[in-house]
């Protein structure tokens, strides 16, 4: 059989995790990244370093590859667009139209009859005042926000009159959730009604950045079930391939609310690497090259830990346990509360 030759638009922890799983399964991986020093560089077959927008290295990339995906959701439409007339872009580049941003997000999944927290578009001060009634809320950048970036909380009309709003920017205003839980539903979708669903995945954040993920997630029966209906409804209605994640909130009057789709493998998903016979990022793989579908297993219930910043050097070197996992990224730069790696903890399933 020929080999695969598939192409990965953006070079972060995503990508490499992607590249490790293409390998395993003979793939030959080619990374596009805007950035010299992505961390997958380190695990593609090869790399490519320019600008998206750049349009011989576009048809370079296109006629080179078989498939292309890609671990990064904000690649702008055009270039997906662009690409995908030449070769097939999966998930669909439609797809980012709508998860790109915030308020379509919001639109459609409620227009599938499911809920989310109450929001409302905002471009001006005077929609913020005038939106008041939801409060406090989260106010958001319509697109392109990550890790808690370009979110800010505002708890009362003083903080609506201080806050600077950039010109030529939409926001989103969302209000706040009382939050009693975090969970994500992580789905790989094959073609139609044909997917695997990992149970959901109980999430901690802090200051708006995944902390800690772990299987089974302390949710009621209702949660558990009605989130993976939701997450394979999503993935359904956008007629999806690969692995997608769907976010979602549980409030303190127990109401399950999406938050937001990842369309995307997931940081909540890392644990899947060592607590089940397919990771999410082979299912990614799997599905994007047409590959067999394998029933998912659970082996281990699981924890993950984010490693932030600094907090990578203890790492370096730490003595490990036969159920500990530690995953470098290997980036070049150590940033304040940037993901530097993380640590997975397996234990046996008691049932
Ligand atoms: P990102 O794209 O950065 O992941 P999210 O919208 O998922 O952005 O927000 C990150 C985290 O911030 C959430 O997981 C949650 O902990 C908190 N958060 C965001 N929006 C709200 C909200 N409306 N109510 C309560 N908490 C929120
Ligand atoms: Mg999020």
């Amino acid at each position: 059989m020929k080999k695969i030759n598939l192409g990965i638009l953006g070079g972060g922890q995503l990508g490499s995790m992607l590249c490790m799983a293409a390998k395993k399964l003979n793939i030959y991986t080619i990374v596009w990244s805007d950035d010299p020093v992505s961390p997958a560089k380190d695990f593609s077959d090869e790399f490519i370093f320019s600008n998206y927008n750049n349009s011989e290295k576009i048809n370079y990339f296109a006629k080179k590859v078989d498939k292309i995906t890609f671990e990064f959701e904000n690649i702008p439409f055009d270039i997906l667009d662009k690409l995908n007339s030449i070769k097939e872009v999966l998930p669909k580049p439609q797809i980012n139209k709508i998860v790109q941003n915030r308020i379509l997000e919001k639109d459609f999944v409620n227009n599938q009859n499911i809920k989310t927290t109450e929001y409302k578009k905002v471009s001006k001060k005077e929609d913020l005042m005038s939106n008041a009634d939801l409060l406090p809320a989260m106010l958001k950048t319509a697109t392109l926000g990550y890790d808690g970036k370009g979110q800010f909380k505002l708890n009362n009309l003083e903080d609506c009159k201080s806050i600077s709003l950039s010109k030529n920017t939409n926001y989103i205003l969302e209000k706040l959730v009382n939050l009693k839980k975090e969970i994500s539903v992580i789905v790989t979708r094959f073609k139609k009604n044909e997917y695997e669903i990992y149970e959901p995945f109980e999430n901690r954040h802090e200051d708006q950045i995944l902390r800690v993920s772990k299987i089974p997630a302390n949710i009621s029966k209702e949660h558990f079930s009605q989130s993976i209906e939701y997450a394979k409804k999503i993935s359904e209605k956008l007629d999806y391939v690969g692995t997608l994640c769907v976010e979602f909130f549980i409030d303190d009057k127990d109401n399950l609310l999406v938050n937001e789709i990842a369309p995307r493998v997931h940081n909540s998903g890392h644990m899947t690497i060592n607590s089940h016979n397919v990771s999410q990022f082979e299912n990614h793989i799997r599905a994007v090259c047409g590959l067999e579908k394998i029933k998912i297993l659970k082996l281990y219930n699981a924890e993950m830990t984010n490693i932030l910043g600094k907090e990578i050097i203890k790492f370096k070197g730490k003595k490990l346990q036969n159920n500990e996992f530690f995953f470098d990224y290997l980036k070049k730069e150590i940033k304040e509360k940037r993901k530097m790696g993380h640590f997975t903890e397996i234990n046996k399933i008691n049932d």
